[in-house]
């Protein structure tokens, strides 16, 4: 960047990094436009239509009137369903008073943040984590505390590692279960550790990000903020980007206690107001409708998943997992670093993803993004078809490196 522009700019857009998940699908989308042959499993956004029953929803309310500002912390209409669906679905009790609708989970987090975070305040995050959460920490002046986890724990953070890093100025756990960018699914009894690690710190609330609720492959969704010790200190968040197919729409929301509700609502307030409100009304008809469409999109995402690590396992050196949830698969691939096709030397995560981009044409985005250094994250929320082209090109990628 020129230095006279430099000098315009805050520290803090300076100092930030830039999401790389939206910089991968930005340059997949250039690559494009150029008249490259791309294949873009790099943005986690289902590609399947929003269910047409919520469409329908939000052009009635459109006819309706519903064209105005809605309370800031969302239609109390929503807000009940909300409410409803927390209770129902995950054993969770918030009021309508404890629930702010935002403009995505993402501005939720932010929300959060900027409402609790003071100087130098620590927020434990469990790696490998969402590549937002360390941005939006450090933009509200927050230190993260990353906590990394590798393959051979299935990506998963035992309890001890959180209780170990825990100090007078943790202030928040955040991580996201089932887990972008791994699927990885922490079990009833691991969040139950979880739980009781945090329960004896009366001043630390977790942020459970449970986004992915809807795509799980292991059983039932289980939510932290069901279990005693910290019931009362869990802000749930969510959204309908993942589980409605709504990443367009711009909606979110969190539980929380009724103080953080307030406090958030009071940013946003200044920020952004009220969620659109024709968008709210078709949200609130999604949560109280039949869940058939969001199970039809689960099932082919769980055949996705066997169908890429089935294709993966072909490729040697190709370390994987088998994520029991989200849509993504996060490889390790540490045994490439080194590794040459004659022209490019594959030191690390990012030369890697950036050798399938130009060799391949297979856009894919880096494990140094989230807390992981030795993976690379894709996105199989894209058709079978795609798919199996993808994983062609990354094998015959793959094997030209020696
Ligand atoms: N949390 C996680 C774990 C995500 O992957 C995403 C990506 N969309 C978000 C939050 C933000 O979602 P939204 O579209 O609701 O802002
Ligand atoms: N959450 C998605 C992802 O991880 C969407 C892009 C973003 O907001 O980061 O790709």
């Amino acid at each position: 960047m020129e230095t006279a522009i430099k000098t315009l700019l805050s520290q803090r857009l300076l100092t930030m990094e830039e999401s790389a998940t939206i910089k991968m699908a930005q340059l997949a989308r250039n690559l494009k436009s150029k008249g490259h042959d791309v294949i873009s499993l790099s943005l986690g956004e289902p590609d399947f239509d929003t269910p047409t029953h919520i469409k329908e929803a939000a052009k009635k309310a459109l006819d309706d009137g519903f064209t105005k500002y809605t309370p800031v912390p969302g239609l109390v209409e929503l807000r009940e369903a909300i409410s409803k669906k927390f209770k129902r679905e995950n054993n969770l009790d918030y009021a309508v008073n404890q629930i702010v609708v935002s403009n995505g989970a993402k501005q939720s987090i932010a929300n959060l943040s900027l409402a609790l975070l003071n100087e130098g305040d620590e927020v434990i995050i469990l790696a490998p984590f969402w590549v937002s959460y360390s941005a939006i920490v450090k933009l509200s002046g927050g230190v993260p505390v990353i906590l990394k986890s590798g393959i051979e724990t299935d990506y998963k953070v035992p309890p001890e590692a959180i209780e170990a890093a825990i100090t007078d100025r943790t202030k928040l756990l955040l991580f996201s279960s089932p887990c972008n960018p791994t699927g990885s699914v922490y079990s009833k009894e691991e969040l139950g550790a979880i739980a009781n690690v945090i329960g004896k710190h009366s001043d630390i609330h977790i942020i459970a990000d449970e986004i992915y609720e809807h795509i799980t492959f292991a059983g039932k969704h289980i939510s932290i903020g069901s279990f005693e010790p910290v019931k009362d200190r869990t802000i749930t968040v969510n959204g309908f980007s993942k589980g409605f197919a709504m990443t367009g729409w711009r909606l979110g929301y969190m539980g929380a206690p009724q103080w953080i509700a307030a406090a958030c609502s009071k940013i946003q307030g200044q920020f952004t107001s009220g969620a659109s409100a024709f968008g709210q009304k078709a949200a609130a008809v999604a949560l109280e409708s039949d869940m058939s469409p969001t199970y039809a999109m689960r099932e082919a995402f769980q055949k996705r998943r066997d169908l890429v690590l089935d294709l993966l396992k072909e490729v040697p050196g190709m370390k994987l997992n088998r994520p029991q949830g989200a849509f993504y698969v996060f490889p390790d691939i540490s045994a490439f670093f080194g590794k040459s096709d004659g022209t490019t030397t594959i030191n690390n995560a990012d030369d890697f993803c950036e050798y399938l981009l130009h060799k391949v044409h297979v856009a894919v985005v880096t494990g140094s993004a989230f807390g992981a250094d030795n993976c690379f994250r894709i996105s199989y929320a894209a058709s079978e078809e795609q798919l199996i082209d993808a994983m062609t090109r990354i094998k015959k990628a793959c094997l030209e490196l020696s």
